[in-house]
């Protein structure tokens, strides 16, 4: 009896062992923003191979993305001059992308920040308002049309342009890793506020993966979260990056028709979506036009969104239902589920 018992058990654990497939976490940190990626595989060498892939993956498009590191591309771009310059195929399709984006959102996303973005120096020491006359400097030199895509990699910026892609960059890079994936990998990578989950989640009976929407006032905790696969989750807001001058806070995300942080009465945009680099794209837009502008513009192209306002307000597209499972769980924060 005993005998038969340990072949039992034995069995057990073997085809248990079997059956559960075994995990690996790369953390690491990328693109100014720590970054986590867990992949699951047969055994752990598997797990381990496929998440430093996709790391090696977003560590080497940081060179490609990059508007600070001197050696990168965009670096030697927005120092040209208004000359031609070949840049590598990574740099040149984000750059493509975010022009159509510009294009898409009719410049509310605008990937010809920077000189904005340098002037407020948000995240850096020198973080200050800047004068009217330096806002309206730098935006004379901001507009998406000012960049030349020549084909063959080659780009030209005109009128005094420079790139900043630290709107898309993330998003450029959770379709990266997703590209290096075959249908049967389960990854979640969470770049920053992007979230990339995909294949079958092998923790939970439905194979999805649950992605929580942060409480602006403390992101520690959700105040919604999405259920999803093979999808991509970005948050844009106003709580990551900012810092506070009389008592008002300025943060990262600029309206390209005032100069100033888009003062549109919301405190972050979700966008679901399978292309991270739109989602990424659309969350700075929307969060940039606004919730009335921003719902009708969801409305009129089909995109999965989920707005949260000022005064704790969360609104969501109707697109959201057809795409995931949403879950409201911001009451007990003082939040509303416009309906
Ligand atoms: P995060 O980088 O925190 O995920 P976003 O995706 O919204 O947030 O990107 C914000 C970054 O994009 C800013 O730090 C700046 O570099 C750039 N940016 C700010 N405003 C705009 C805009 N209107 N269009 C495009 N890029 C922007
Ligand atoms: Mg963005």
């Amino acid at each position: 009896m005993k005998r038969f018992l340990a072949v039992i058990l034995l069995l057990l654990c073997v085809t248990g062992c079997t059956a559960q497939p075994k995990s690996y976490t790369a953390d690491f940190f990328a693109m100014d923003t720590f970054m986590s990626i867990t992949a699951y595989g047969a055994d752990e060498q598997a797990a381990q191979d496929t998440a430093v892939q996709c790391e090696q993956r977003v560590n080497a498009l940081e060179p490609a993305l990059s508007r600070t590191r001197e050696d990168s591309d965009i670096y030697r771009l927005n120092h040209a001059d208004g000359a031609v310059c070949t840049v590598s195929a990574d740099t040149y399709a984000a750059i493509q992308a975010a022009v159509q984006y510009a294009e898409f959102t009719g410049g509310a996303f605008d990937p010809t920040m920077a000189p904005l973005t340098d002037l407020w120096g948000i995240n850096t020491d020198n973080a200050h308002v800047p004068e009217q006359a330096e806002i309206d400097a730098a935006l004379a030199r901001v507009g998406y049309q000012n960049v030349e895509l020549l084909g063959d990699n080659q780009v030209r910026l005109l009128n005094g342009a420079q790139l900043d892609l630290g709107g898309i960059g993330k998003g450029f890079a959770t379709d990266a890793v997703a590209a290096l994936l075959d249908g049967s990998s389960s990854v979640l990578a969470t770049l920053g506020g992007n979230i990339g989950a995909y294949g079958e989640n092998p923790v939970r009976d439905s194979g999805n993966w649950v992605v929580g929407i942060a409480d602006p006032d403390n992101n520690a905790d959700y105040l919604a979260t999405v259920e999803v696969r093979g999808l991509s989750v970005v948050t844009s807001g106003d709580y990551e990056r900012y810092f506070e001058q009389d008592g008002k806070r300025y943060h990262h995300i600029f309206d390209p028709a005032t100069g100033y942080p888009a003062d549109s009465g919301l405190r972050s945009v979700t966008v679901i979506d399978e292309a991270s680099t739109r989602a990424d794209a659309l969350t700075t837009a929307l969060f940039v036009m606004g919730l009335e502008e921003g719902m009708a513009f969801c409305a009129a192209n089909d995109i999965a969104a989920v707005f949260v306002t000022a005064d704790k307000q969360v609104h969501v597209t109707d697109k959201v239902g057809a795409v995931c499972t949403f879950t409201f769980l911001g009451e007990e924060k003082g939040y509303t589920h416009a309906q």
